[in-house]
């Protein structure tokens, strides 16, 4: 039987990246919606993925007494260094239009030379167990930044996003492939590892 896990995450697109990425992990992935957690607000105030990506796992876990997994992502860009970091979501305000952050990135960088627009994207995955213990994973993956928009699928930064040795943006990839390269698969693929060491979870 697959091991029931509640995302701590309210993002759909991350949601449904977590489920395909993880779908052979024998985790069944639920919403807190699914696991009966009431409609609470984790402030994300913390200056790193990592204490941003734990508070929302703990706090999660603590209402529903389940094993939780949490992403805190976001870009880090060279020139600008590494903001918009923990503050992607909320780049151009706290509505978290992914429209009007691209736009506020792309004026911000628009007179940087092609190689010099580098940045990547980071995933901080944390899982928190019942009994208080956690497992921590952080994955990246290194990229140049468009001053325009390509390709509909993903979410976020995703159409101004090439991953280096590509030539497509996230917006453009298949999304299977994204879900092989990103910084969401490669904190996943790392966390698996974690759990394979821990035999005696699942
Ligand atoms: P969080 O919900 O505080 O972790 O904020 C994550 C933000 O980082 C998102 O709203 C996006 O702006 C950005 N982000 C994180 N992961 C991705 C991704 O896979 N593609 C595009 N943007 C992402």
């Amino acid at each position: 039987m697959k091991q029931i896990i509640v995302a701590a995450t309210q993002n759909k697109h991350k949601i449904e990246e977590i489920e395909a990425i993880t779908s052979e992990f024998g985790m069944s992935i639920i919403s807190r919606d699914e696991a009966g957690v009431p409609d609470v607000d984790v402030v994300e105030d913390g200056e790193t993925f990592e204490e941003n990506s734990y508070k929302k796992a703990y706090e999660i876990m603590k209402l529903c007494g389940k094993i939780t997994i949490a992403d805190d992502s976001g870009l880090e860009v060279d020139f600008l260094e590494g903001a918009p970091g923990v503050y992607s979501a909320r780049f151009a305000g706290e509505d978290g239009d992914d429209r009007a952050n691209n736009e506020k990135l792309v004026g911000l960088i628009k007179d940087v030379p092609y190689e010099k627009r580098t940045g990547r994207f980071v995933s901080v995955i944390t899982m928190v167990f019942p009994d208080g213990e956690k497992l921590v994973a952080r994955g990246e993956v290194e990229g140049h930044l468009l001053l325009e928009e390509r390709g509909d699928h993903g979410f976020g930064y995703d159409p101004l996003f090439v991953p280096v040795g590509y030539d497509k943006t996230f917006g453009e990839i298949d999304p299977e492939i994204k879900n092989r390269i990103s910084h969401r698969a490669n904190a996943l693929m790392k966390l698996r590892e974690m759990l394979q060491r821990e035999k005696r979870r699942f």
